[in-house]
Protein backbone atom coordinates (compact mmCIF):
# COMPACT_ATOMS: atom_id res chain seq x y z
CA UNK A 1 0.00 0.00 0.00
CA UNK A 2 1.11 3.43 -0.68
CA UNK A 3 1.72 6.04 1.82
CA UNK A 4 -1.34 8.29 1.57
CA UNK A 5 -0.09 11.97 2.93
CA UNK A 6 -2.15 15.09 2.55
CA UNK A 7 -0.54 18.44 1.96
CA UNK A 8 -2.11 21.60 4.10
CA UNK A 9 -0.80 24.78 2.06
CA UNK A 10 -1.11 27.77 4.28
CA UNK A 11 1.30 29.84 2.61
CA UNK A 12 5.00 31.16 3.37
CA UNK A 13 7.98 32.30 2.21
CA UNK A 14 7.94 28.29 0.59
CA UNK A 15 5.65 29.30 -2.04
CA UNK A 16 6.36 32.95 -2.06
CA UNK A 17 7.16 34.82 -5.58
CA UNK A 18 8.90 38.27 -6.02
CA UNK A 19 6.24 40.85 -6.78
CA UNK A 20 7.28 42.86 -9.93
CA UNK A 21 6.59 46.35 -8.88
CA UNK A 22 7.83 46.16 -5.30
CA UNK A 23 10.26 43.18 -5.51
CA UNK A 24 9.31 42.24 -2.02
CA UNK A 25 8.24 38.47 -1.76
CA UNK A 26 4.24 37.68 -1.59
CA UNK A 27 2.65 34.09 -1.02
CA UNK A 28 1.73 32.14 -4.45
CA UNK A 29 -0.15 29.23 -4.93
CA UNK A 30 0.33 25.90 -4.93
CA UNK A 31 0.51 24.53 -8.14
CA UNK A 32 3.65 27.23 -8.96
CA UNK A 33 5.29 25.69 -5.40
CA UNK A 34 4.95 21.80 -6.74
CA UNK A 35 6.00 22.32 -10.39
CA UNK A 36 9.65 23.26 -8.98
CA UNK A 37 9.63 20.15 -6.80
CA UNK A 38 9.28 17.71 -9.62
CA UNK A 39 11.43 15.30 -7.41
CA UNK A 40 8.58 14.42 -5.17
CA UNK A 41 6.95 12.14 -8.09
CA UNK A 42 10.17 9.79 -7.24
CA UNK A 43 8.70 9.17 -3.86
CA UNK A 44 6.12 6.64 -4.02
CA UNK A 45 3.08 8.15 -2.35
CA UNK A 46 -0.14 9.27 -3.31
CA UNK A 47 -0.13 12.90 -2.54
CA UNK A 48 -3.08 15.23 -2.24
CA UNK A 49 -3.29 18.99 -1.19
CA UNK A 50 -5.91 21.41 0.38
CA UNK A 51 -4.78 24.86 0.13
CA UNK A 52 -5.80 28.18 1.95
CA UNK A 53 -7.82 30.26 -0.34
CA UNK A 54 -5.82 32.88 -0.37
CA UNK A 55 -1.65 31.77 0.78
CA UNK A 56 -1.04 33.96 3.72
CA UNK A 57 2.05 35.57 4.94
CA UNK A 58 2.37 33.57 7.96
CA UNK A 59 2.64 36.88 10.38
CA UNK A 60 -1.32 37.39 9.24
CA UNK A 61 -2.24 34.37 10.91
CA UNK A 62 -4.64 34.29 13.52
CA UNK A 63 -7.30 31.53 14.79
CA UNK A 64 -9.61 31.34 12.41
CA UNK A 65 -6.62 30.21 10.03
CA UNK A 66 -5.88 27.21 12.78
CA UNK A 67 -8.76 26.57 12.56
CA UNK A 68 -8.89 25.91 8.96
CA UNK A 69 -5.88 23.60 8.77
CA UNK A 70 -7.61 21.91 12.33
CA UNK A 71 -10.35 21.37 10.25
CA UNK A 72 -8.39 20.02 7.10
CA UNK A 73 -6.71 17.31 8.89
CA UNK A 74 -9.81 16.20 11.24
CA UNK A 75 -12.10 16.11 8.43
CA UNK A 76 -9.49 14.10 6.73
CA UNK A 77 -8.01 12.18 9.61
CA UNK A 78 -9.20 8.57 8.41
CA UNK A 79 -8.29 8.69 4.86
CA UNK A 80 -4.46 9.78 5.27
CA UNK A 81 -1.58 7.84 6.79
CA UNK A 82 0.17 11.47 7.45
CA UNK A 83 -0.16 15.17 7.09
CA UNK A 84 2.11 17.91 5.90
CA UNK A 85 1.25 21.60 6.69
CA UNK A 86 3.26 24.13 4.64
CA UNK A 87 4.00 27.56 7.04
CA UNK A 88 5.73 30.05 6.29
CA UNK A 89 8.41 30.35 9.33
CA UNK A 90 7.36 33.60 11.68
CA UNK A 91 4.88 32.12 13.31
CA UNK A 92 5.50 28.55 13.08
CA UNK A 93 6.05 27.54 16.36
CA UNK A 94 3.19 29.09 17.57
CA UNK A 95 1.15 27.38 14.75
CA UNK A 96 3.00 24.12 15.86
CA UNK A 97 1.89 24.97 19.93
CA UNK A 98 -1.66 25.98 18.94
CA UNK A 99 -2.29 22.55 16.53
CA UNK A 100 -0.52 20.25 19.35
CA UNK A 101 -3.52 21.25 21.75
CA UNK A 102 -6.18 21.25 19.59
CA UNK A 103 -5.25 18.23 18.16
CA UNK A 104 -5.20 15.78 20.88
CA UNK A 105 -4.50 11.99 21.09
CA UNK A 106 -2.66 12.02 17.79
CA UNK A 107 -1.77 8.55 16.33
CA UNK A 108 -0.78 9.97 13.27
CA UNK A 109 2.36 12.72 12.13
CA UNK A 110 1.18 16.40 11.75
CA UNK A 111 4.72 17.96 10.58
CA UNK A 112 4.77 21.79 9.75
CA UNK A 113 7.55 22.56 7.30
CA UNK A 114 8.66 25.49 4.96
CA UNK A 115 11.79 27.39 4.00
CA UNK A 116 14.16 30.39 4.32
CA UNK A 117 14.89 30.69 0.38
CA UNK A 118 11.41 30.65 -1.73
CA UNK A 119 11.09 27.40 -3.47
CA UNK A 120 11.99 28.85 -7.23
CA UNK A 121 15.22 30.02 -6.15
CA UNK A 122 18.15 27.90 -6.88
CA UNK A 123 19.58 27.46 -3.40
CA UNK A 124 16.37 27.13 -1.73
CA UNK A 125 15.89 24.80 1.14
CA UNK A 126 12.26 24.67 0.35
CA UNK A 127 12.84 21.19 -1.99
CA UNK A 128 14.97 19.30 1.03
CA UNK A 129 12.32 20.31 3.65
CA UNK A 130 9.42 19.32 1.73
CA UNK A 131 10.96 16.00 0.70
CA UNK A 132 11.82 14.99 3.98
CA UNK A 133 8.22 16.35 5.64
CA UNK A 134 6.86 14.15 3.17
CA UNK A 135 9.07 11.08 4.17
CA UNK A 136 8.96 11.62 7.64
CA UNK A 137 4.95 11.89 7.31
CA UNK A 138 5.22 8.21 5.59
CA UNK A 139 7.76 7.01 7.92
CA UNK A 140 6.33 3.80 9.98
CA UNK A 141 7.85 1.46 12.39
CA UNK A 142 8.33 -2.59 12.26
CA UNK A 143 5.10 -2.86 13.90
CA UNK A 144 3.34 -0.77 10.95
CA UNK A 145 2.58 2.45 13.40
CA UNK A 146 3.44 5.90 12.41
CA UNK A 147 6.83 6.65 13.64
CA UNK A 148 5.96 10.34 14.23
CA UNK A 149 2.23 10.74 16.31
CA UNK A 150 2.58 14.34 17.51
CA UNK A 151 2.84 17.63 15.72
CA UNK A 152 6.19 18.40 15.05
CA UNK A 153 8.65 20.88 12.59
CA UNK A 154 10.71 19.64 10.59
CA UNK A 155 13.94 22.43 9.63
CA UNK A 156 16.84 21.74 7.46
CA UNK A 157 18.68 19.01 9.70
CA UNK A 158 16.27 18.38 12.64
CA UNK A 159 12.91 17.43 13.83
CA UNK A 160 11.75 19.07 16.87
CA UNK A 161 8.54 18.69 18.69
CA UNK A 162 6.37 21.32 17.45
CA UNK A 163 5.45 22.89 20.88
CA UNK A 164 9.08 22.82 21.99
CA UNK A 165 10.29 24.80 18.96
CA UNK A 166 11.37 28.75 18.50
CA UNK A 167 12.57 30.16 15.70
CA UNK A 168 16.13 31.06 16.23
CA UNK A 169 17.03 32.58 13.24
CA UNK A 170 15.90 34.97 10.04
CA UNK A 171 18.54 33.77 7.80
CA UNK A 172 20.12 30.56 8.92
CA UNK A 173 18.77 27.18 7.03
CA UNK A 174 18.23 25.70 10.98
CA UNK A 175 15.74 28.56 11.79
CA UNK A 176 14.29 26.30 14.64
CA UNK A 177 15.15 25.31 17.60
CA UNK A 178 13.75 23.52 21.12
CA UNK A 179 16.06 24.82 23.34
CA UNK A 180 14.53 22.66 26.11
CA UNK A 181 13.76 18.97 24.70
CA UNK A 182 16.13 16.70 22.51
CA UNK A 183 15.78 16.56 18.43
CA UNK A 184 12.91 13.85 17.52
CA UNK A 185 14.97 13.23 14.65
CA UNK A 186 18.46 14.40 12.89
CA UNK A 187 18.49 14.72 9.34
CA UNK A 188 21.60 13.84 7.50
CA UNK A 189 22.64 11.03 5.06
CA UNK A 190 19.35 9.39 6.41
CA UNK A 191 16.57 10.31 9.25
CA UNK A 192 17.75 9.59 12.37
CA UNK A 193 15.04 9.14 14.84
CA UNK A 194 15.19 9.72 18.86
CA UNK A 195 12.80 6.98 19.80
CA UNK A 196 13.38 7.99 23.79
CA UNK A 197 11.78 11.51 22.51
CA UNK A 198 8.70 10.88 20.76
CA UNK A 199 5.63 10.56 22.23
CA UNK A 200 3.80 7.11 21.85
CA UNK A 201 1.40 7.17 24.47
CA UNK A 202 -1.40 5.44 23.31
CA UNK A 203 -4.09 5.96 26.07
CA UNK A 204 -6.74 4.77 23.99
CA UNK A 205 -9.87 6.29 21.82
CA UNK A 206 -9.80 8.60 18.55
CA UNK A 207 -8.67 12.08 17.63
CA UNK A 208 -9.93 14.98 19.89
CA UNK A 209 -10.43 17.84 18.27
CA UNK A 210 -10.56 21.28 20.18
CA UNK A 211 -11.06 23.97 17.74
CA UNK A 212 -12.20 26.55 20.40
CA UNK A 213 -9.20 29.41 21.33
CA UNK A 214 -9.76 32.26 23.52
CA UNK A 215 -7.98 34.97 22.42
CA UNK A 216 -7.92 37.24 25.57
CA UNK A 217 -4.56 36.53 26.50
CA UNK A 218 -1.55 38.56 26.42
CA UNK A 219 2.17 39.37 27.60
CA UNK A 220 3.90 41.43 29.65
CA UNK A 221 7.62 41.10 29.01
CA UNK A 222 9.82 42.53 32.21
CA UNK A 223 12.52 44.71 32.01
CA UNK A 224 14.24 46.88 34.40
CA UNK A 225 12.50 50.34 34.60
CA UNK A 226 8.88 49.01 33.36
CA UNK A 227 6.75 51.53 35.11
CA UNK A 228 3.83 50.88 37.72
CA UNK A 229 1.60 52.71 35.39
CA UNK A 230 2.31 50.67 32.26
CA UNK A 231 2.06 47.06 34.35
CA UNK A 232 -1.75 48.52 35.89
CA UNK A 233 -3.00 49.54 33.17
CA UNK A 234 -2.20 46.25 30.77
CA UNK A 235 -3.12 44.59 33.59
CA UNK A 236 -6.72 46.27 33.68
CA UNK A 237 -7.30 45.67 29.90
CA UNK A 238 -10.90 45.14 29.67
CA UNK A 239 -11.55 41.69 28.91
CA UNK A 240 -7.86 39.83 29.83
CA UNK A 241 -8.12 36.35 31.16
CA UNK A 242 -4.57 34.71 30.65
CA UNK A 243 -1.34 36.55 30.96
CA UNK A 244 2.73 35.63 30.13
CA UNK A 245 4.69 37.71 32.29
CA UNK A 246 8.03 36.78 30.81
CA UNK A 247 10.53 37.04 33.99
CA UNK A 248 14.31 37.39 34.53
CA UNK A 249 15.90 34.02 35.00
CA UNK A 250 14.63 31.26 36.78
CA UNK A 251 11.20 33.05 37.08
CA UNK A 252 12.40 36.27 39.00
CA UNK A 253 11.17 40.22 38.94
CA UNK A 254 11.04 43.26 40.95
CA UNK A 255 9.98 42.87 44.48
CA UNK A 256 8.65 46.33 45.12
CA UNK A 257 5.61 46.23 46.52
CA UNK A 258 3.70 48.49 43.74
CA UNK A 259 4.46 44.85 41.33
CA UNK A 260 3.55 42.28 43.70
CA UNK A 261 0.35 44.37 44.86
CA UNK A 262 -0.69 44.39 41.31
CA UNK A 263 0.23 40.84 40.33
CA UNK A 264 -1.79 39.94 43.31
CA UNK A 265 -5.03 42.10 42.35
CA UNK A 266 -4.78 40.42 38.89
CA UNK A 267 -5.04 36.97 40.31
CA UNK A 268 -7.62 37.92 42.70
CA UNK A 269 -9.73 39.43 39.44
CA UNK A 270 -9.95 35.90 38.39
CA UNK A 271 -7.02 36.80 35.36
CA UNK A 272 -4.45 33.67 35.46
CA UNK A 273 -0.61 34.86 35.07
CA UNK A 274 1.64 32.18 34.16
CA UNK A 275 5.69 32.99 34.84
CA UNK A 276 7.72 32.11 31.73
CA UNK A 277 11.46 32.88 31.34
CA UNK A 278 13.04 35.12 29.11
CA UNK A 279 15.97 32.69 28.84
CA UNK A 280 16.09 30.31 25.81
CA UNK A 281 17.58 27.71 27.87
CA UNK A 282 15.94 26.28 31.25
CA UNK A 283 12.86 27.14 33.26
CA UNK A 284 10.87 28.49 36.23
CA UNK A 285 12.36 27.59 39.37
CA UNK A 286 9.83 29.67 41.71
CA UNK A 287 11.55 29.21 45.11
CA UNK A 288 15.14 29.39 44.19
CA UNK A 289 15.53 33.15 44.86
CA UNK A 290 13.27 35.31 47.32
CA UNK A 291 12.43 37.50 44.55
CA UNK A 292 10.97 35.04 42.35
CA UNK A 293 9.10 33.45 45.39
CA UNK A 294 7.62 36.91 46.00
CA UNK A 295 6.28 36.63 42.75
CA UNK A 296 5.03 33.30 43.28
CA UNK A 297 3.49 33.83 46.62
CA UNK A 298 1.14 36.62 44.77
CA UNK A 299 -0.34 33.51 43.11
CA UNK A 300 1.52 33.40 39.66
CA UNK A 301 1.31 29.85 38.11
CA UNK A 302 5.07 28.35 37.55
CA UNK A 303 5.35 27.68 33.65
CA UNK A 304 8.27 25.45 33.39
CA UNK A 305 9.92 25.02 30.98
CA UNK A 306 7.54 26.08 28.11
CA UNK A 307 8.28 28.41 25.39
CA UNK A 308 6.41 31.70 25.05
CA UNK A 309 4.81 30.73 21.96
CA UNK A 310 3.36 27.31 23.99
CA UNK A 311 2.66 29.69 26.85
CA UNK A 312 0.31 31.82 24.68
CA UNK A 313 -1.25 28.94 22.92
CA UNK A 314 -2.06 26.98 25.91
CA UNK A 315 -3.86 29.67 27.85
CA UNK A 316 -5.81 30.34 24.74
CA UNK A 317 -7.02 26.09 24.25
CA UNK A 318 -7.40 26.45 28.19
CA UNK A 319 -9.69 29.30 28.01
CA UNK A 320 -11.26 27.81 25.25
CA UNK A 321 -12.24 24.79 26.60
CA UNK A 322 -14.49 27.13 28.87
CA UNK A 323 -12.39 26.02 32.03
CA UNK A 324 -12.54 28.54 34.73
CA UNK A 325 -9.50 30.74 35.78
CA UNK A 326 -8.74 27.67 39.12
CA UNK A 327 -9.48 25.09 36.81
CA UNK A 328 -6.64 26.59 33.87
CA UNK A 329 -4.54 26.91 36.56
CA UNK A 330 -4.54 23.70 37.81
CA UNK A 331 -4.01 22.36 33.99
CA UNK A 332 -1.14 24.71 32.69
CA UNK A 333 0.95 23.49 35.32
CA UNK A 334 0.49 19.68 33.84
CA UNK A 335 1.93 18.59 30.54
CA UNK A 336 -0.93 18.54 27.74
CA UNK A 337 0.88 17.49 24.86
CA UNK A 338 4.58 17.18 26.01
CA UNK A 339 4.53 21.11 26.08
CA UNK A 340 6.60 21.20 29.46
CA UNK A 341 8.76 18.86 31.90
CA UNK A 342 7.75 19.55 35.47
CA UNK A 343 10.28 18.75 38.44
CA UNK A 344 10.39 19.10 41.83
CA UNK A 345 12.17 22.45 41.91
CA UNK A 346 9.62 24.35 38.53
CA UNK A 347 6.31 23.68 40.58
N1 LIG B 1 7.37 36.10 6.38
C1 LIG B 1 7.47 34.71 6.00
C2 LIG B 1 6.30 33.97 6.65
O1 LIG B 1 6.36 33.70 7.81
C3 LIG B 1 8.77 34.15 6.45
C4 LIG B 1 9.02 32.70 6.06
O2 LIG B 1 8.16 31.95 5.63
O3 LIG B 1 10.17 32.27 6.23
O4 LIG B 1 5.34 33.68 5.99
Amino acid sequence: MKPRILIVYTGGTIGMIEDAATKALRPFDFSHLMENVPKVKKLDYVIDNIQFQTPIDSSDMDITHWQSIVRSIADNYDNYDGFVVLHGTDTMAYTASALSFMLQNLRKPVIITGSQLPIGEVRTDGEENLITALQIAASRDADGKPTVREVAILFENYLWRGNRSTKRSADNFNAFRSNNYPELAKIGLGIHFRRTSLTHTDKGGGLEIYPEMDTNVMAIDLFPGLSRCVVEHMLAAPGIKGVVLRTYGAGNGPSEKWFLDALTQAVANGIVIVNVTQCVNGGVYPRRYLTGDKIASTGVVSGHDITFEAAIAKLMHLFGRGFTPAEVRKRFSRPISGEITVTKHSK
